[in-house]
């Protein structure tokens, strides 16, 4: 089997991201060793990372391929026809592998794109990174998903919406298994609204409780995990005693709901760097005062909710919602950087954030996540050490490749 062996670099290795240097062989894709006596034999193809840095690909938990230079959720769903969004979404794929993203989660699409840009990536059709996709975001009328202004769309809910809208626990039971049949690895759930859907702000509830509840006893007999949006303190408590695999954002953290998260395994993704460029800087973004003024009263009590989680033992994993016309796809790559600056986390914790604690959450551990023998050899090279200055991880001239199962996919010059 035909190796490639990358040399002259400095491999961050296993959890705890040990140092390790010399050369990283790789046959079939994998990981075959690494170490200072690992060497290129005849025949090998042979990279030089010349005195680079090593780390395991990055991993988005919180995507949405099909966000590109989108400003509110009219952009999302209304302005872009369904092949418009598709080829959005492959564009968004491309971009994101040439940043050093490797595996990503996507939390909602339109029509099914995201398991059919993942099929895409995997057949090998189209570059990409590994996706694991959850499909539309599950919504009722007036909830998280529900863009649609009654004056327009009240007899007849425009269909290639992001959201999709359930009424009562007989739907919300039926779309996990329409989903399933379409192919998803995921299920999105919006347990609040937002402050970035003008018809559904944080406070209100997504769903009745009889929905949700329908919707997780369903997603639970049939072994398919919950991802689930909550902003508020309210719908925190819900998906925390619900006991979903991972809580989007967490804005309001009250005790008990920390509590609930602690025993029940939940991971949070936080997208703390995505609402904190509302915060700091969505006056340029062309935001209105009273909006910002939110996201700035908002976001002090999201740090001292991501805070009290990190010191409570809670896995933190990196989730960029990005794609925003000022936070575009790749920004999640900063988002270990504001865990170091806002949260106290150390930069090793940061980093694990960002991939193996991704991959735990995924269920993919064994595949990916950390560079160890026997993984998948995805990998990104920077020209600065990540544990030293973990904002190497978004800085474009940082990188140097990326290596997607052990075949270089990206390369920046100098
Ligand atoms: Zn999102």
């Amino acid at each position: 089997m035909q190796r490639t062996v990358l040399i002259n670099g400095t491999f961050l290795t296993g959890d705890d991201f040990a140092p390790v240097t010399g050369a990283l062989a790789t046959s079939g894709g994998r990981i075959e060793a690494i170490g200072p006596d690992v060497g290129a034999r005849p025949g090998d193809d042979v990279v030089d990372l010349g005195g680079g840095v090593a780390m395991p690909g990055l991993m988005d938990a919180h995507c949405h391929l099909i966000y590109r230079d989108v400003a509110d959720p009219y952009d999302i769903e209304l302005r872009k026809s369904v092949p418009q969004a598709t080829v959005d979404a492959v564009a968004t794929a491309t971009l994101l592998l040439r940043k050093g993203f490797t595996t990503i989660r996507d939390v909602g699409s339109r029509a099914n794109i995201g398991v059919e840009v993942r099929n895409a990536i995997a057949r090998g059709d189209v570059p990409g990174p590994r996706v694991l996709a959850a499909g539309r975001i599950v919504s009722a009328p007036g909830g998280l998903g529900d863009f649609q202004p009654s004056h327009l769309f009240e007899d007849a809910p425009y269909k290639y919406s992001l959201a999709v809208q359930v009424v009562g626990p007989y739907e919300a039971a039926a779309v996990v298994r329409t989903q399933l049949k379409d192919g998803v690895d995921w299920i999105k759930v919006g347990v609040s609204g937002t402050g970035f859907n003008p018809l559904c702000p944080a406070e209100r509830s997504g769903l009745t409780d009889v929905e949700f509840t329908a919707l997780i006893e369903e997603a639970g007999r049939q072994g398919v995990p919950v991802v689930a949006h909550a902003e508020s303190a309210g719908a925190v408590r819900i998906a925390a005693r619900a006991g979903v695999a991972s809580i989007e954002h967490a804005i309001f953290l009250p005790d008990d709901a920390l509590e609930a998260i602690v025993e029940n395994g939940v991971t949070i993704s936080p997208t703390l760097s995505m609402y904190r460029a509302f915060a700091e800087q969505g006056l340029e973004m062309g935001i209105p005062q009273v909006i910002v003024d939110e996201h700035r009263r908002t976001h002090e009590h999201h740090v001292d909710s991501i805070r009290r989680a990190v010191a409570a033992g809670v896995p933190i994993v990196a989730g960029g919602d990005a794609g925003l016309t000022h936070f575009p796809q790749g920004s999640c790559a900063i988002e270990p950087a504001t865990y170091v600056e806002l949260v106290g986390m150390s930069a090793q914790a940061a980093l694990r954030t960002i991939t193996v604690d991704v991959a735990r959450l995924l269920g993919i551990a064994d595949e990916v996540g950390t560079l160890a023998p026997g993984k998948a050899a995805d990998l990104l090279v920077l020209r600065r050490n990540p544990l030293d200055d973990v904002t190497a991880l978004s800085d474009d001239d940082a990188r140097a490749m990326v290596v997607q199962a052990g075949r270089v996919v990206a390369r920046t010059a100098a």
